[in-house]
């Protein structure tokens, strides 16, 4: 009876938890670093283990590091990439090129063992290549001991110390990092502008440093007391530079670490939500006003967050001043610090949601750059929105947030500049195409989405997928999954034509005619990209009636939305179909006005077409 009872729950379990994603096993790196920092030379020293788990099915012979600071060498690929693109990022331009000895970045690995064997490695650019002494078999954890040296570039992208206000270290890919090993093999990307992706696991680290410097880091510092200062102000400077304190840090279940470091930082920490924020910035007029009201803002968004877009899961998280504009890492965020208010509030905010959709989902960055920035820009837009509402950030609130994001995407199509959200980000032929695509267009796949569902079910979708997904590195089809799912509809094809190409779409009202008394609407798809649309009769008398009509290869379509007293399902449009005819029971007489799309929430490119009587331009 007991044998019975675990065979049922273990058949449960696995029906549960494990069957739906039997490809997604998940490697598993626990790090141990300790790292001895000269402020004075910007150099320091490290020795780290990592507890590697091969959760493949794969036996592996050869593992590979990140070596992010050899970016910033002259003659880097780094440097080629900025060099040679027609529109450069300004921060970095051709200043790699011109880096002395002592300016550039390096990170040198001194020795590497696996479970106490050397293993044979050569530094490629960005690259560390390590033939292993034993292969590691699938399931087995193998212990890695690396020793290795490093010194921080000037900082010319994100990374590096000295930044322009005046913060003396942002540290961030800063130590030798393992490649990830997926369900599609290595991810060993050189470094060449984009973004990351890693593997989970815990983090321990301790850092020594100059004992006048502040720390702020990804984790929970371990020894507040012990480092004699309660972590909440800064010391003094009475002990000689060579005195160091050692600041111990821990991360649970991050696949990055980052911290910054300043002598001139003030520190303050605010809870909500049961969320440790730390705020740490250098005091100045450009900032002190600002910093101070943060919390303010960030304690009133994390409950509307939580609930729009699934819990917060870890205890911190810390804002500091560092960096070269926003950039998101694990539990904290490098920004620069002397904002507006409401530029503060808004890379802030931004940069707190990539907690979900790069920290916790984790999406590849360098294949599917737009599941991270895309989704990003999106949550930020609802969240700033709420702010507005709560009056913590001054102006109206926007009945459609998204709105000047889809309009500005639909006038970008029209560049020739546009490539497929398909493309690998650091492989688009423009800076431009990449930042339109990534963030923008992303950002206009779930407004399309929540517009193709319908608002109700695109929320629930939204959650669902941060549940199942986290932690898994999901693809576009696991989230496309998720949406039908949570829809009932077929969407594989909104997947296709909106990652795939760069169709896009235009709708019009055609022609009106009176076919026995009766109204006769002759729609027409001009664009390529094939859409579910909303048409609008807005009769003689006021009244307003809404037709949805769906495509035929969605199988099915969104709920009432509500918007319109009036509401009717019409006949499904074959996506093959150039033209189709709305049968109306009203005469033409009766009719004051017609309108595609009036929420304005579909990407038409074209929007003057879209109303009959046309208007005069
Ligand atoms: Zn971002």
């Amino acid at each position: 009876m007991e044998k019975f009872i675990i065979i049922l729950l273990g058949s449960i379990f696995f029906s549960e938890f494990a069957f739906a994603q039997t490809d997604r096993w998940q490697q598993r790196a626990e790090y141990e670093m300790e790292i001895d920092m000269d402020v004075e030379t910007n150099q320091f020293t490290g020795t780290q283990t990592i507890n590697y788990t091969n959760n493949s099915p794969d036996t592996l012979d050869m593992i590979f590091y990140h070596l992010f600071y050899n970016a910033f060498q002259p003659g880097s690929m780094m440097d080629e990439k900025s060099k040679n693109i027609s529109d450069p990022d300004k921060r970095v331009g051709d200043r790699i090129s011109k880096l002395s000895e002592s300016e550039i970045g390096y990170q040198r690995v001194k020795s590497l063992q696996m479970n106490g064997k050397d293993c044979k490695y050569y530094t490629e650019g960005t690259i560390l290549e390590v033939k292993l002494p034993t292969p590691i078999m699938p399931g087995k954890t193998v212990k890695l001991a690396m020793t290795f040296e490093a010194q921080v570039p000037i900082q010319i992208r994100r990374t590096g110390r000295d930044n322009k206000e005046g913060i003396r270290y942002s540290m961030t890919q800063w130590f030798p990092k393992l490649c990830e090993y997926d369900y599609q093999g290595w991810h060993a990307h050189p470094y060449v502008g984009r973004e990351f992706y890693g593997v989970w696991g815990d983090f321990d680290v301790k850092i020594s440093i100059d004992k006048k410097y502040l720390v702020g880091a990804s984790g929970e510092l371990q020894n507040a007391k012990k480092i004699g200062m309660g972590y909440t102000d800064k010391q003094g400077g009475k002990m000689s530079l060579k005195k160091k304190r050692t600041w111990h840090f821990i991360a649970e279940n991050v696949h990055d670490f980052a911290w910054a470091a300043d002598p001139e930082y003030t520190h303050l920490t605010e809870e909500a939500e049961g969320v440790t924020f730390h705020y740490m910035f250098q005091k100045n007029q450009n900032t002190e006003e600002n910093w101070m009201k943060l919390h303010h803002a960030m304690a009133t968004a994390l409950p509307f967050i939580n609930e729009n877009f699934g819990e917060y899961p870890y205890p911190v998280y810390y804002i500091l001043q560092g960096g070269d504009g926003g950039m998101e890492y694990a539990m904290c965020t490098l920004i620069t610090g002397e904002r507006s208010f409401e530029s503060l509030v808004g890379v802030s905010i931004h940069e707190l949601m990539h907690s979900w959709y790069q920290m916790v989902l984790g999406t590849n960055e360098a294949l599917y750059p737009w599941m991270d920035e895309g989704f990003t820009t999106y949550a930020s837009s609802q969240v700033m929105n709420y702010l507005r509402q709560q009056g913590v950030l001054e102006g109206e609130a926007s009945r459609d947030p998204m709105y000047n994001n889809v309009r500005s995407f639909a006038g970008y199509t029209q560049s020739g500049m546009e490539e497929p959200l398909s493309t690998h980000s650091d492989h688009y032929t423009t800076n431009t195409a990449y930042g339109a695509g990534s963030y923008t267009k992303g950002s206009v796949f779930l407004q399309q989405l929540e517009y193709i569902m319908g608002k109700k079910n695109f929320k629930k979708g939204m959650i669902r997928y941060y549940n199942e997904w986290k932690f898994k590195h999901p693809n576009p089809n696991d989230f496309i999954r998720i949406m039908e799912k949570t829809s009932g509809l077929e969407l594989d094809w909104f997947k296709e034509y909106f990652i795939n190409t760069t169709h896009t779409v235009d709708y019009a009202v055609e022609k009106v005619e009176d076919v026995d008394g009766k109204a006769s609407i002759t729609l027409k798809k001009v664009g390529m990209m094939p859409m579910p649309i909303d048409v609008l009769i807005v009769k003689e008398n006021g009244k307003e009636e809404l037709y949805h009509i769906p495509l035929r290869m969605m199988r099915g379509e969104k709920p009432n939305e509500g918007f319109y007293d009036a509401y009717k399902v019409s006949k499904d449009w074959p996506w093959t179909h150039t033209n189709y005819t709305l049968d109306i029971d009203i005469p033409m007489a009766k009719i004051k006005g017609i309108v595609i799309d009036p929420t304005s929430r579909l990407v038409d490119v074209n929007y003057e077409n879209n109303v009959f009587p046309r208007l005069e331009p």
